[in-house]
């Protein structure tokens, strides 16, 4: 497959087109998207997507015609054949123009399926009050500090970040949301209010498993019964060293996960507690 891109309102242009003015406001992370898997020509939960998309776009105060983006979406990944996986994303600056483009999913990021050794890294921020302006519940386009912290994370030998706030509690992976099982419950860092994207893959693992916020320290996560980083394309990578500590591993639990995140499975088999 080749990659492609797409503008609301006009249709496919050219992969590399210059689509953005010079003084766009996304060139200054002043906007939002969305990253959704396709298997084939099918998206996966594109609807829990848009309804992010909606939620982002309402933090911004711009409108979204969702109807005009679920179409492009669907125009845009329907040449993707069968058998084939691709990334789908959803691009709306402020002031910009909506842009849709698909691209094969990267050799790295399936490679990570398998299994990472992440490593901890501060992200400063502690509980926020209610303050709508900072946008956590936003996917917003301003990815540098998970951009650098990824590569941070890459510049100490591990695979990704865990990040933690001022008080050493996890957050999220700069990509990712963390679940653990512990005491047989499925657990994963609050959100509200703090630098923590809801996730849709985190929010279809959950719809049948039954997962509790909880807090959790990295050094503790070696003392649970596994750990898993969950998003879109990467689905539900075991997480198996934190900070060089190992952390169990259970390959059936990765199996079953991994088919619900990924699309492949609807059901958890009986016995995956909750
Ligand atoms: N947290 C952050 C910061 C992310 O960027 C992402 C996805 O890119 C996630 C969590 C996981 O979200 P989702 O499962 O919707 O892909």
């Amino acid at each position: 497959m080749r990659n492609r891109t797409f503008v609301l309102g006009v249709g496919e242009v050219v992969w590399d087109a210059p689509v953005a003015a010079a003084d766009d406001s996304g060139l200054r992370g002043d906007g939002f998207f969305e990253t959704v898997l396709c298997r084939g020509p099918e998206p996966v939960r594109l609807s829990a997507h848009l309804d992010r998309f909606e939620r982002s776009a309402a933090a911004f105060g711009v409108d979204v015609d969702r109807a005009a983006w679920t179409g492009l979406a669907h125009e845009a990944v329907g040449a993707v054949p069968a058998g084939d996986e691709a990334v789908l994303r959803l691009t709306l600056a402020r002031d910009g123009v909506g842009l849709v483009t698909v691209r094969p999913v990267p050799a790295g990021v399936r490679a990570g399926r398998d299994g990472v050794g992440v490593v901890t890294l501060a992200r400063g921020t502690t509980t926020v009050p209610d303050a709508p302006w900072l946008l956590t519940a936003a996917k917003t386009s301003s990815y540098a500090v998970n951009s650098a912290a990824a590569r941070e994370a890459h510049r100490r030998g591990a695979d990704d970040a865990l990040l933690v706030d001022a008080d050493g509690l996890v957050l999220e992976a700069p990509t990712a949301n963390l679940l653990w099982r512990a005491g047989g419950a499925w657990c994963t860092p609050p959100h509200a209010g703090r630098t923590v994207l809801p996730g849709t893959t985190l929010a279809a693992v959950a719809a049948g498993l039954g997962v509790v916020e909880a807090d959790v320290r990295p050094g503790e996560l070696a003392g649970t019964d596994g750990a898993w980083l969950l998003s879109s394309v990467r689905g539900a990578a075991p997480v198996l060293r934190v900070d060089g500590a190992r952390v169990p591993h259970d390959a059936r639990l990765t199996e079953v996960l991994r088919g619900i995140a990924l699309g492949t499975r609807r059901e958890f088999p009986s016995g995956s507690g909750g």
